[in-house]
């Protein structure tokens, strides 16, 4: 603990004196704009989107962004919306980024404003429903677009709202998410000098929570291909045997986090979920396909256990005969919360929490493309609870459940997070490190 916080003290050095208070005007301005909040949330979820065929969703946020005056790109990375809102003096770039897109779900909560929209998804007729939340998302960056564009002559630096298509990962043999927009030159001219990002899930109704460093992991994907020789399931010893080697393989992988990385800095996981190889009972195959995924939380464990995991693999299999091809494809990097800036925004999150107080949550093994923003400038990402009051967060339903609910009490206490913390970075000047 002491280490970690030498770490963020080194880290921070502002350009000037950060101011957090709470301004009624904020606080009036925010108050008037969440029954269109709320109208846009069920708006969205009523009409979700797959990755990257939000086009009424982007419209809805494209046009909201030109009545408030902004000047708006169209159609990056797809479907994508970027707004930038100049202030009147001069200060940083702030981007603030929501996901817009929904899951081939098919919605079973009772609600009004429930999805009814059905389409085609990798051959198979399914609904679609925001059950990632993203709906929240899209609804509390147009609330905070309109509060902030309000402001404009008193606003010292400028906004990027960036309003992303596919979070969840474009459709089989299409590019998108955040990595194309950052391709697509997102985050520069001008330039964004830090980026702010939150998630629903559930947790108490108005809960915000955050972590510095690692807070959401890489998720890599991994192949392996194990060549025997095949021969009777009788005869062993005719042959190499794929089977065997793939089991010892599988054994030898899990003690790479056990035993092999550092526990005490990062928890990483190496999951074998789908193994294929074999005809019948009584014939050892020629060869066993796996596929897996690695989840890593400390950018130094990154590319290290992917040397230890093809060490492994290739060791195994030429100890019994074989050999082994292995495939890493690096997926999501991790989503990295720079040290500096989140510790310089916790008072911010505390102010905006519906009680006042803001969480250091434990890492979370799930995977976020915000990330792909994080590589490129400083950014916080955190989380923000809309499990209802009286109701177990621990034991309600989770994102991409067919049940997943969000509390509508959460709304504000998002708008008031990202609004403050756009206020409050740029009333702090940038961070230097
Ligand atoms: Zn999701
Ligand atoms: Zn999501």
């Amino acid at each position: 603990m002491v280490l970690a916080l030498c770490r963020s003290a080194l880290l921070v050095v502002v350009t000037a004196s950060p101011t957090f208070a709470q301004s009624p005007a904020v606080a009036r301005r925010i108050d008037q704009v969440m029954p269109k909040v709320v109208a846009w949330r069920r708006d969205v979820h009523q009409n979700p989107e797959l990755g990257n065929r939000e086009v009424r969703t982007a419209k809805l946020v494209a046009d909201h962004l030109r009545a408030l005056g902004m000047e708006v790109r169209t159609g990056v990375a797809h479907t994508g919306v970027v707004g930038l809102l100049k202030g009147g003096k001069p200060g940083p770039i702030v981007a603030l980024r929501a996901d817009m897109d929904a899951l081939p779900v098919t919605e079973q909560v009772s609600l009004p404003f429930a999805s009814r929209v059905r389409t085609t998804y990798n051959g198979q007729e399914v609904g679609v429903m925001h059950a990632c939340g993203h709906d929240n998302h899209v609804a509390i960056l147009m609330g905070v677009a309109e509060v902030l564009a309000g402001m404009k002559s008193e606003l010292a630096g400028t906004v990027k709202f960036i309003f992303q298509p596919a979070e969840e990962g474009p459709p089989d043999g299409e590019d998108g998410g955040a990595k194309m927009m950052v391709a697509e030159g997102v985050l520069t001219n001008p330039a964004a000098d830090v980026i702010f990002g939150l998630h629903v899930w559930p947790d108490t109704v108005g809960r915000l929570t955050y972590r510095e460093g690692g807070i959401m992991a890489a998720a890599d994907g991994l192949r392996i291909v194990v060549r025997g020789k095949q021969t009777h399931g009788a005869v062993p010893w005719g042959g190499v045997d794929p089977i065997v080697t793939s089991a010892q393989i599988i054994n030898s992988l899990q003690t790479i986090p056990s035993r092999q990385m550092d526990l005490t800095a990062a928890p990483s996981i190496v999951t074998i979920g789908q193994i294929t190889g074999g005809i019948r009972g009584n014939i050892i195959p020629d060869s066993v396909v796996m596929v897996g995924t690695i989840r890593t939380l400390d950018p130094a464990h990154h590319d290290d256990i992917h040397a230890r995991i093809r060490r492994t693999v290739e060791k195994v299999a030429e100890s019994a005969g074989a050999t082994a091809e292995v495939t890493i494809v690096k997926a999501y990097p991790i989503t990295y919360n720079d040290p500096a800036l989140t510790a310089r925004m916790v008072p911010t999150l505390k102010k905006a929490a519906r009680d006042g107080k803001a969480a250091v949550l434990p890492p979370v093994t799930g995977a976020e493309d915000f990330s792909y923003f994080q590589q490129k400038i400083p950014g916080l990402y955190f989380f923000l609870g809309v499990t209802p009051d009286g109701v177990n967060p621990a034991t309600t339903a989770k994102n991409h459940s067919p049940l997943f609910f969000a509390d509508e009490k959460a709304l504000p206490v998002g708008v008031r997070a990202l609004t403050q913390l756009t206020l409050d970075y740029m009333a702090g000047g940038k961070v230097v490190q």
